[in-house]
C-alpha cells in the first residue's frame, strides 16, 4: 500500500470533481478536480526543476490557491514541503536555506534577484518564483512539462514536510513530519470537529503555519469540503464571508478583534456552525462575550509545529472556556514534574509539564539530534515545553510555557495567574508578566501591562490592587505601560522581546 499523503488526498479530490476546493474573493476557483489537475502540472515542474524524493523544496510565496496546490505537488513527488513565513528576510532566509539545504527554492516573482543570491550562498539550490494569479517561472514550467501521473510510493513514515517553530522561545527549529503524522491527525480532526462535503471554510489564516497550512487544508481534503480563502484577516471581509461559510479556524485575535465591531450578532452567524481557536491562549472572558454576541461556543485546542493536534474541546459537549480540552483520539497526555527527570505522572490538578504520545508526534528536529533526544524520550513522549493541569473533568489547562515561569525568591509564579488578575482591573486591555533579573530573587515578577484608551492607570495602584488577591511572592515589582504587548503573525506575545526591552530594570 501507498502511505503518501497524497494518495488518500487524491482519492477524494476525485470523488469531488467539479466541487469547489479552493475559491477566493477575486472570483478564483478551482474545483477538487481542477486541483488534482494543476497538482499533476506542478508535480511535473517540480520533477523538471531536478526535485527527488527526499529533497526538501523551500516555499516562500505570499497565499494563494496554488501556493496549496504546490504543497500537495510536493507530496506527490515525494518530496519534503518546506514552507517559511513570509515576513523572513534575505538574511533570515539564508539561515533557513543553510540549514535544510533544499533543492528548489520557491519565492514570490518579484523576490528572484534576491532569492538567487542567498542561494547561491546556500549551495546548489534552484530557484523559481510563484505569484498570487497563477503567475511566475514555476506556473510557466508546470504548463510546459508533462503532468506526473503515478504518486510516488512512500512509507508512513517518510517526511513530507519540514515545519519551522514559531521561534518563540528561541531560534527556530525545524521539525520534520511524516506522511503518517500529517494524515492521522487531518483524519482524527476531520471526524473530531465533525467537516463534511458540505463545509466551507473561511479561511484568513497564512498558510505557512502548521494552523492555516495542515490543521485548516489537510481537514478540508480530507473531507473532500471547500475553502474560502481570504490573504489575511480582515473583518470587513469575514463579516462578508460569514453568511455562505459554516466553520471557521481562527487565532484568538481574530476574536477579539470581530468582537469589538457591532456587526458580530447571531444573526451574522446563522449559517456558521463552529469558530474554533488555537496557536495561542483564548481568554475565557473572549470566550464568553463571543458566546453572549453570536450563541456560539469558540471551540479551543491546543497544538504545536512538532505535534499538530494534542487536545481539543468536544464537538458535542462542554467547550469550557480557558481550556484546550481534552487528548484527541489516539493522542496520551501526561503531566510530568519540572523538578525530577522521571517523567512519573503528577496527581491530577498538579501543574507540571505537558507531554503528548500519538501518532500525530514528529519525527524530531531536523540536524537537531542532541535537541531531539532531550525532548523526544524513549518511551515515545515529547516535552511540549508548555506547562499544564488536567482538571477533574478531564481537561487540560494550559498555564505557559515553561521558559516564561517566573522563579522569584526560589518559588513558581505562573506568569498566567498574575495576568489574569491584573486583566481584570478597570482600565487594563491586557498583560504580560514575566521574570526579569534580580539581584535579590533570582528573578523580579514584572508585569506589563496595556491601558484602555484614555484610562490613566499608575503603577502603584496595580500593586496595591493585587496585595489581597496574590501570594506576596507573586506580587509584581515593577509595573510597565505600553500601548500593546509585541505579538508575531499568530497572535503569540513576544515575551523575550519584553524581557529584553525591561532587561536591566532590577540591576
Ligand atoms: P518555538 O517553539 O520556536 O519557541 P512556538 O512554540 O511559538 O515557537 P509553535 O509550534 O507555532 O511555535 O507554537 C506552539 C505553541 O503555541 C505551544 O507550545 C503553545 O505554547 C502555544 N499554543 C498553541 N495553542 C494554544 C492554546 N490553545 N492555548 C495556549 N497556548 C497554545
Ligand atoms: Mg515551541
Amino acid at each position: 500500500m501507498n502511505h503518501n499523503l497524497f494518495a488518500t488526498f487524491a482519492e477524494r479530490m476525485a470523488e469531488r470533481g467539479n466541487a469547489p476546493f479552493i475559491t477566493t474573493r477575486e472570483g478564483r476557483h478551482y474545483s477538487h478536480a481542477d486541483a488534482l489537475t494543476t497538482s499533476a502540472q506542478l508535480a511535473g515542474a517540480l520533477r523538471e526543476m531536478g526535485v527527488q524524493p527526499g529533497d526538501r523544496v523551500a516555499v516562500q510565496v505570499d497565499k494563494s490557491p496554488e501556493a496549496i496546490l504546490l504543497y500537495l505537488a510536493c507530496l506527490k513527488v515525494g518530496g519534503v514541503y518546506l514552507p517559511l513565513n513570509t515576513g523572513y528576510t534575505s538574511e533570515e532566509i539564508r539561515y533557513f536555506l543553510g540549514d535544510a539545504e533544499p533543492a528548489l527554492f520557491v519565492c514570490r516573482p518579484a523576490a528572484v534577484e534576491a532569492a538567487r543570491a542567498v542561494a547561491a550562498d546556500c549551495g546548489d539550490i534552484r530557484v523559481a518564483s510563484l505569484g498570487t494569479t497563477a503567475d511566475g517561472s514555476l506556473m510557466e514550467t508546470a504548463a510546459q512539462t508533462t503532468p506526473v501521473t503515478e504518486v510516488l510510493q512512500r512509507d508512513g513514515d517518510d517526511l513530507a514536510a519540514i515545519l519551522y517553530t514559531s521561534g518563540t522561545t528561541g531560534r527556530s527549529k525545524g521539525a520534520m513530519l511524516t506522511h503518517h503524522n500529517l494524515g492521522s491527525n487531518a483524519a482524527t480532526l476531520q471526524e473530531a470537529w465533525r467537516f463534511t462535503e458540505q463545509d466551507r471554510l473561511i479561511h484568513a489564516l497564512p498558510i505557512f503555519h502548521t494552523h492555516g497550512l495542515f490543521v485548516a487544508c489537510n481537514v478540508i481534503l480530507m473531507a473532500g469540503a471547500s475553502m474560502r480563502f481570504l490573504s489575511r484577516f480582515d473583518a470587513d471581509e469575514i463579516f462578508e464571508e460569514l453568511a455562505e461559510g459554516t466553520t471557521m479556524m481562527g487565532v484568538p485575535t481574530f476574536y477579539t478583534r470581530l468582537l469589538k465591531d457591532p456587526r458580530l450578532t447571531r444573526e451574522a452567524c446563522a449559517n456558521m456552525r463552529l469558530f474554533t481557536s488555537g496557536s495561542a491562549p483564548l481568554t475565557a472572558e473572549t470566550h464568553q462575550a463571543f458566546e453572549a454576541a453570536t450563541g456560539h461556543a469558540i471551540l479551543e485546542r491546543y497544538g504545536m509545529t512538532e505535534t499538530n493536534m494534542n487536545t481539543s474541546n468536544p464537538y458535542a459537549g462542554d467547550r469550557i472556556a480557558g481550556t484546550v480540552g481534552m487528548p484527541l483520539p489516539g493522542v496520551e497526555v501526561r503531566i510530568t514534574s519540572r523538578d525530577s527527570d522521571d517523567h512519573t505522572p503528577l496527581a491530577q490538578g498538579e501543574i507540571g509539564m505537558l507531554e503528548v504520545r500519538g501518532p500525530n508526534v514528529f519525527k524530531g528536529y531536523w540536524r537537531m539530534p542532541e535537541k531531539t533526544r532531550e525532548e523526544l524520550l524513549d518511551d515515545g513522549f515529547f516535552i511540549t515545553g508548555d506547562l499544564a493541569l488536567i482538571d477533574d473533568r478531564g481537561y487540560v489547562q494550559i498555564v505557559g510555557r515553561d521558559k516564561d515561569l517566573v522563579i522569584s525568591g526560589g518559588y513558581n509564579v505562573y506568569p498566567k495567574e498574575v495576568e489574569s488578575h491584573i486583566d481584570e482591573l478597570d482600565g487594563v486591555v491586557e498583560s504580560a508578566v514575566i521574570g526579569l533579573p534580580h539581584p535579590d530573587f533570582g528573578e523580579g515578577v514584572t508585569a506589563v501591562v496595556v491601558p484602555h484608551q484614555g484610562a490613566v492607570l499608575e503603577e502603584e495602584a496595580i500593586i496595591t490592587a493585587l496585595k489581597d488577591k496574590l501570594a506576596k511572592y507573586k506580587q509584581p515589582k515593577r509595573v510597565f505601560f505600553v500601548d500593546s504587548l509585541p505579538r508575531n503573525t499568530m497572535g503569540k506575545v513576544q515575551k523575550n522581546q519584553l524581557r529584553q526591552q525591561f532587561q536591566t530594570t532590577y540591576q
